[in-house]
C-alpha cells in the first residue's frame, strides 16, 4: 500500500500570494469602473531581455537546425563556454579562483536551494533567517528536518543573531529577499567563523549580487578568507538578467568542502552534487545557455546593467517617497526590495488591505515571508517607471 511523504502536512498551502490575488479579485470584483490597481507586489522581472542575449539565443536555435551543428543532450554540469565566462567574469575578475568542475549549470536557483537538501542527512539542524524566501524553510519541512528560525530585525540590522543550539545547516540571503539588506564583510565574516568553528554548512543565496554596489558588500561568499570550506554559493541569471522565463543559473560546490560521513570517511560534497545532478537532472538548454553566456559579452554587459539600474532607480524613487510621506524603508540600496515598517500599529496584512482599498496599491505582506516579518511590508522595485512614481504618489497621499 502506497504511502506519502506525511512531512507534507506540514507545509501550509502556498497561501501568500494566492491570498493577494484572491483580495485584489475580489476588490476590482466590488468597484466596477474605479481607478486601476497598481502593484509593486511581485518579484518577477518586467524589463525585455537585453538584445545581446536574444541575439545569442536566436544564431543558437539556428544551429539546431542544421544536423551539421545541432546539439543533444547538454552536459550535465553546463557547457565549457558558459563555465569559462562565469569563472573569468564573475570571479577571477574580482579576485576569487575557482576551478571548472566547481561551478554546477542548472535550469534555477529555486531549484537548486530546495534539491541540495538531497545530498544532506535528515538529522540535521537547519538555521534559517526570518523572515526568508520560502522554499529554505518548506523544502527542509518536507525533508522532516529540525529549523531553528533566526529573526532579521532592525534592531539587529536584519542580521541574523547566532542559533541557541549549534546549526549544522544555515541558509543566508545577501542580498536578502523580502527585507532588501544586506550583510557587511565583518558580518558575514562572523557567520563563516561560526562555519568553521561548528564544522556546519552554509547555504548562500546570491541570486541579488548583481544588485550590489560599490564593494563594502560582497557579491560572493567566497571573497572571505575560509568559505570555500564551509559554503556553498547559489546564483541565478533571473533577477541579473531577466531569465525569469528563460531559467539558467547556476551554483558553486568547492573541492575543499569534505564533510565527515558517520563511518569516519570524509565525504566531497562536490562528488555528491554531481552524483546527484548527473541523476536527477539532465542539463540547461543549449539555446538558453548561449543566451546566458551572451551577458558576459560588452554589450551583454552594458545592456544588462542598464536595466539593472533602471530597477534601482526606481527602488531609489520608492525610498525617498515614502520617506519623504514619514515612513521607516528599509533595504533598497543594494537590492530591488524596500522592506517598509507599517504605519501605527496595522498588521501586514491590515496595511495590505488600506493601501487598496484607499489607494489602489498592492505589496506583498511582510508577515508571508516568516513570523518576524509581521509589522512589515514589502514593496518591489520592479515595475514600470510611469506606475512606480504615481503608486509613491498614491501611497504618500494617505499621511
Ligand atoms: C528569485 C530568487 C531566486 C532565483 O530563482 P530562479 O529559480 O533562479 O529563478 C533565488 N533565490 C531568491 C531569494 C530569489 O528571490
Amino acid at each position: 500500500m502506497v504511502k506519502v511523504n506525511e512531512h507534507y502536512a506540514r507545509v501550509g498551502n502556498n497561501y501568500l500570494f494566492s491570498e493577494v490575488a484572491r483580495r485584489v479579485r475580489e476588490y476590482k470584483a466590488t468597484r466596477v469602473g474605479g481607478r486601476n490597481v497598481i502593484s509593486l507586489g511581485i518579484g518577477d522581472v518586467t524589463r525585455e531581455i537585453a538584445p545581446a542575449v536574444i541575439a545569442a539565443i536566436q544564431e543558437a536555435t539556428l544551429e539546431m537546425a542544421s544536423p551539421e551543428t545541432m546539439r543533444g543532450y547538454p552536459p550535465e554540469a553546463g557547457y565549457d563556454f558558459l563555465v569559462n565566462a562565469i569563472l573569468e567574469h564573475d570571479f577571477r575578475a574580482r579576485g576569487v579562483t575557482l576551478d571548472a568542475d566547481e561551478i554546477f549549470i542548472s535550469d534555477g536557483a529555486k531549484s537548486d536551494t530546495g534539491n541540495i537538501g538531497d545530498i544532506l542527512g535528515t538529522d540535521n539542524l537547519v538555521a534559517i533567517t526570518d523572515p526568508a524566501y520560502p522554499v529554505y524553510v518548506d523544502t527542509n519541512l518536507m525533508a522532516g528536518r529540525q529549523i531553528e528560525l533566526l529573526p532579521c530585525l532592525p534592531e539587529n540590522d536584519f542580521c541574523p543573531p547566532f542559533p541557541a543550539r549549534p546549526a549544522d545547516v544555515i541558509y543566508l540571503c545577501c542580498p536578502n529577499n523580502p527585507t532588501g539588506t544586506t550583510l557587511s564583510r565583518e558580518q558575514l565574516k562572523s557567520w563563516v567563523d561560526y562555519a568553521i568553528e561548528h564544522r556546519s554548512l552554509i547555504l548562500f543565496d546570491a541570486a541579488y549580487e548583481a544588485f550590489v554596489s560599490g564593494t563594502d558588500v560582497p557579491r560572493s561568499i567566497y571573497e572571505l578568507e575560509g568559505a570555500k570550506r564551509v559554503a556553498i554559493e547559489f546564483r541565478s541569471f533571473s533577477k541579473t538578467a531577466g531569465f525569469t522565463g528563460l531559467r539558467c543559473a547556476y551554483t558553486i560546490v568547492p573541492r575543499e568542502l569534505v564533510v565527515a560521513a558517520s563511518t569516519g570517511e570524509t565525504v566531497s560534497l562536490n562528488a555528491m552534487w554531481r552524483r546527484h545532478q548527473s541523476t536527477k537532472f539532465n542539463g540547461t538548454a543549449y539555446i538558453i545557455q548561449r543566451g546566458a553566456a551572451a551577458v558576459y559579452t560588452p554589450e551583454g554587459q552594458r545592456q544588462t546593467r542598464e536595466i539593472i539600474s533602471y530597477y534601482m532607480q526606481n527602488a531609489r524613487i520608492i525610498k525617498e517617497g515614502l520617506e519623504r510621506a514619514g515612513m521607516t524603508v528599509h533595504g533598497g540600496i543594494h537590492a530591488p526590495y524596500l522592506w517598509v515598517k507599517t504605519p501605527a500599529v496595522l498588521s501586514s496584512w491590515e496595511f495590505f488591505d488600506l493601501l487598496l482599498n484607499e489607494v489602489q496599491v498592492v505589496g506583498t505582506p511582510g508577515s508571508g515571508f516568516g513570523k518576524a516579518g509581521e509589522g512589515f511590508f514589502r514593496f518591489t522595485a520592479f515595475g514600470k517607471r510611469a506606475e512606480v512614481v504615481e503608486a509613491v504618489e498614491r501611497v504618500g497621499s494617505l499621511f
